[in-house]
């Protein structure tokens, strides 16, 4: 019955897909391949010790009928033959329920030439991604299950259980028992809780793994006395996790966290191991692995977050979970049916008030009638990483009704289509654009490509690069969602874009918070404007709204006020009246004389969204020898954040480095020379705190009179950067081959590789070298013997805050043995995140 429950909970959940990911994490105590298409099996994992089992690979027939002779029980010897037979098993399998797994239970021999039992989970290799026919057969230990079943045993709330040697405490299937047990037997509610150290690993490679182990042990003895307190009861689950079920208020998970860090500090741990507990608390019809299920996902949150360690389930993450699961199923389907298509929404000039192109928006559209929007299926789509699937479909329909247009000699007007910024990540979207426009043969200003704005804060580079990509290609790439919360005109300078889409509704553009909105809104434009960018605004719902952004001089408009997303036959038939159309294109009036209101006015800096859209930006002035800054937005405030800042805005010159303030005059001077691109340099200011922030400052002229030159000036911190330029500027006086810098940042030590000039000698990519670091997987090439050692000084080394150096010997390339010599300089700056610079030279002839 108990066994039973594993499969039953996924089929319940219809979560298939989560088996894999299940059995890796349990215990079983065999795994076998077996190959049907070409009669072979092996062990890839089997406990040593324990059962009878001839050689680890071979012949599969010949494996099954020895075992069904000589290693299974003679009672279940004709049900195992059965199952287990070559000639069928891929047939039950595709027609098992659950579809590709089986399981069944059975007797086999252990070493001892005693029958125990086991339970069997068959797994068809498709759920694992594995070729037609091959298997995955796990074997789990039940005989306790049986032994209890069987009344041979009576469980005691867990007493009686064969206890895990180290820490002492149940493991998992005997930890879930009991805890079944528990919450069916009693009547008050119950928490589970899980609980991770995560970077275990590292501990035990910084610190021994003697000493991992006596941690682990106390840290188990810690929790069992905890959960003995409240009459609950505690696990380990393997590796640095664990497990505890106590009844709901009886002790606060904070309480566990102190307990665990307790004992971490007791050993000398860096702060850097901070355990993460997942907490869920029992409805009436949970079930423990349900119940752990949900704690597991809450724990999930708390990778890679270092402020908030422990997190609380709460039925809205299920629930999600379970919707999404169930719209990304019928999304196939629907997909593959024909329920999937693309309204266009025309986009107008607002003078003319004639179509200039659209932008296709997907709809799903169900064999009943009703239509289901974006909002309700995209999200999902994006979250678990199918919606190149959908994107890819849309492309190709609207390149294919393109070509349509083109046969039946309609306006060909450009169509903007959606990319996402997983799109960018999982294949190359310019390469794709460009055998589209090949293939259905239509000219590339057909397709106008729009990049969400969120998307280019994700992983700027890749979404920069393929902006790069589209546009020297020939395609025109329209940033979507301007202002919607990430951006700053920084941003949009250097990726570069062709057209901004500003949402009006982002920008609060309604009529209650009118005056600001509007303001907002108008600085924007007039900002676009400046950089030469056309702009198209979106959500443009009221004559009142229309007239106002004509009335700024802002030229195109997508929006119920002219048009509603429709379906293609409604929009062909509105192109084919050519008075509807304006085949000109998007035009920009490039350079405009930039209009100074919006700064000038401190309504718009009181704004919040302004000074998201903007960042930190101040104007300038420029009078004789002076630099002051005359106005400020309060992200400009809170960021620079230097001491006496109202003094300091006189002049500011004075208040810099000389080499700052010559840089200061170089920018200017070319911001004058340049009007179109501004110019940019880094300066440095010195922090409230005492700390040092590095700004990029780029300023642009606004104005420029006898008396006085005005600049906009937009600034972003890079401190962090130029710091670890800082560093390699003095790195050049090592002469040594490799360097690392070891980092201390929140709390964690990671590693980078500033300079590798070892590739060849270790056969390592920066790269690689760099993840090897970090998991501390790349300690293992140093020899055994040295290992520890050096593992120690280093720890040491950070601690102390000292130099050291040390020789090794580790395996290299090919095998090879490289003899190194480490050197590791503490780096004394309070401000820095670089701890110690690590030099790696390889002395060997
Ligand atoms: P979006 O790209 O910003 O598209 C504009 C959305 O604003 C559309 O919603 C459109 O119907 C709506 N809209 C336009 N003018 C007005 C107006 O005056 N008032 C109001 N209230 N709404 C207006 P829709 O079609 O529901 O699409 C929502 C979002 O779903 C899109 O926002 C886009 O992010 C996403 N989406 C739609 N189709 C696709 C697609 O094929 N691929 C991807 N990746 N995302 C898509
Ligand atoms: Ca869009
Ligand atoms: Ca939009």
């Amino acid at each position: 019955m108990e066994t039973k429950g594993i499969l039953s909970f996924f089929v319940n959940r219809n979560l298939l897909d989560a088996i894999p990911e299940f059995l890796e994490h349990s215990s079983y105590d065999e795994l076998i391949e077996i190959n049907l298409v070409n009669d072979s099996y092996r062990f890839i994992y089997n406990i040593e010790e324990k059962y009878f089992s001839p050689v680890t690979e071979g012949a599969y027939r010949s494996f099954y009928e020895e075992a069904a002779k000589y290693l299974v029980h003679p009672e279940d010897s004709v049900r195992y033959a059965e199952i287990m037979d070559p000639g069928t098993l891929r047939d039950r399998l595709e027609k098992s329920e659950p579809p590709g797994t089986l399981e069944f239970q059975f007797r086999v021999k252990n070493l001892e030439d005693q029958w125990k039992w086991v339970d069997s989970i068959i797994v068809s290799g498709a759920v694992f991604g594995l070729p037609e026919g091959v298997l995955h057969c796990y074997i789990f230990d039940i005989q306790q299950i049986k032994d209890r079943e069987s009344g041979k045993t009576k469980v005691d709330r867990g007493k009686k259980i064969v206890l895990d040697s180290l820490t002492g405490l149940p493991t998992n299937r005997d930890f879930f028992n009991a805890a079944e047990k528990l919450l069916k037997e009693t009547t008050g509610e119950w928490m589970m809780i899980v609980i991770d150290l995560e970077q275990f690993k590292l501990f035990n490679e910084w610190y021994g793994f003697e000493t991992g182990n006596k941690v682990l042990a106390r840290i188990g003895a810690g929790l069992s006395k905890d959960a003995e307190h409240c009459n609950g009861l505690a696990g380990y689950m393997g590796n640095d996790d664990f497990c505890l079920m106590i009844p709901v208020g009886k002790l606060h998970p904070e309480i566990l966290f102190k307990h665990i860090r307790n004992v971490l500090d007791r050993y000398g741990a860096s702060f850097s191991f901070l355990p993460a507990l997942g907490v869920a608390c029992s409805k009436s019809d949970d079930s423990v692995m349900r119940l752990h299920d949900k704690a597991e996902m809450a724990i999930a949150n708390a990778k890679g977050n270092f402020k908030n360690r422990i997190w609380y389930f709460d039925e809205a993450m299920y629930n999600k979970l379970e919707n999404d699961y169930k719209t990304l199923a019928a999304f196939q389907n629907a997909l593959g049916s024909g329920e999937i298509t693309f309204f266009l929404q025309p986009q107008c000039d607002v003078e003319t008030g004639k179509i200039v192109g659209a932008e296709a928006l997907a709809r799903w559209i169900r064999k009943d009638g009703s239509m289901v929007m974006p909002g309700d299926f995209v999200p999902a789509l994006e979250n678990y990483g199918f919606i190149p699937d959908l994107d890819k479909f849309i492309w190709d329909e609207v390149a294919k009704w393109c070509k349509g247009c083109i046969d039946k000699e309609y306006p060909l007007l450009p169509v903007s289509v959606n990319v996402s910024a997983i799109d960018i990540f999982t294949f190359d979207v310019p390469q794709y654009f460009a055998s589209l426009v090949r293939q259905y043969r239509i000219p590339k200003h057909a397709l106008k490509i729009e990049i969400t704005e969120s998307a280019c804060g994700e992983d700027s580079d890749s979404v920069r690069a393929a902006v790069h990509a589209l546009r020297s290609n020939g395609f025109v790439v329209l940033m979507d969602d301007f202002g919607s919360g990430y951006s700053s005109l920084n941003m949009l300078h250097e990726l570069n874009i062709d057209v901004i889409k500003l949402d009006a509704r982002f920008l609060r553009f309604d009529n209650t918070v009118l005056e600001k909105g509007l303001h907002i809104l108008e600085s924007v434009v007039y900002m676009a404007k400046s950089m030469g960018l056309p702009t198209i605004v979106e959500g443009v719902e009221t004559r009142e709204q229309k007239e106002y952004l004509m009335s700024l001089g802002c030229q195109y408009i997508q929006g119920f006020y002219y048009y509603r997303p429709m379906p293609v036959t409604e929009f062909e038939a509105l192109i084919q009246n050519r008075r509807n159309v304006d085949l000109g294109g998007f035009r920009a009036k490039a350079n405009e004389e930039f209009r100074l209101r919006e700064f000038l006015n401190d309504t718009v800096y009181s704004d919040a969204m302004l000074n998201n859209i903007l960042g930190p930006v101040a104007i300038y002035e420029w009078h004789g020898e002076d630099v002051d800054i005359v106005r400020y937005n309060q992200k400009f405030y809170e960021t620079v954040d230097v001491k006496n800042f109202h003094h300091r805005l006189n002049a500011i010159q004075r208040f810099m480095p000389p080499e700052d303030a010559a840089a200061l005059f170089r920018a200017l001077r070319k911001a004058v020379g340049d009007r179109m691109n501004g110019a940019s340099e880094v300066m440095t200011f010195s922090r409230l705190d005492g700390s040092f922030v590095k700004f990029l400052i780029h300023f642009y002229l606004l104005e420029d009179t006898k008396e006085v030159k005005r600049f906009y000036g937009s600034a972003r911190d890079v401190t962090e950067i130029s710091d670890l330029s800082n560093h390699m500027k003095l790195l050049s006086k090592y002469l040594s081959d490799c360097v690392i810098l070891l980092i201390y940042r929140h709390g964690r030590v990671s590693f980078q590789v500033a300079a590798q000039g070892l590739e060849k000698e270790m056969g390592l990519t920066r790269e690689k070298m760099e993840a090897e670091l970090n998991s501390g997987r790349f300690f293992y090439r140093i020899g055994k013997d040295d290992r520890d050692r050096i593992t120690a000084e280093i720890k040491r080394s950070i601690e102390n805050r000292q130099n050291y150096s040390a020789q090794f010997d580790m395996a290299g390339a090919e095998g090879k043995i490289l003899s190194l010599y480490l050197k590791s300089d503490f780096v004394d700056e309070q401000t820095s995140d670089v701890k110690s610079i690590i030099s790696i030279e390889c002395r060997q002839e």
